[in-house]
């Protein structure tokens, strides 16, 4: 299933405070900004950094959804057989 939405995590770019957290669709993403957003814990405005939450998790739910390669692509048939007789014998 393609990911569509994703979350935008904006941070002071001064002390990396959470400003705020929103889901936005992929094709609308913007992480370049360059608004000034107020920060509580700088008690100033400061120029907001936007990223993208799990972005890591994601990517690892779509390698997920490949087809997983064979365990053994590279022997024929009886070489397999072989491999595998050796394997329980030990
Ligand atoms: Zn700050």
């Amino acid at each position: 299933m393609p990911i569509t939405d994703v979350t935008i995590v904006s941070r002071c770019s001064h002390c990396r405070h959470l400003i705020s957290e929103t889901t936005v669709k992929k094709d609308n993403m913007r992480l370049m900004v360059s608004d000034l957003v107020w920060c509580e814990s700088c008690g100033a405005e400061t120029p907001e950094v936007r990223e993208v939450a799990g972005r890591q998790s994601a990517l690892e739910a779509e390698r997920a959804s490949y087809p997983a390669n064979p365990p053994v692509p590279d022997l024929s048939a009886a070489e397999y057989r072989r491999w595998r007789e050796n394997r329980t014998a030990r």
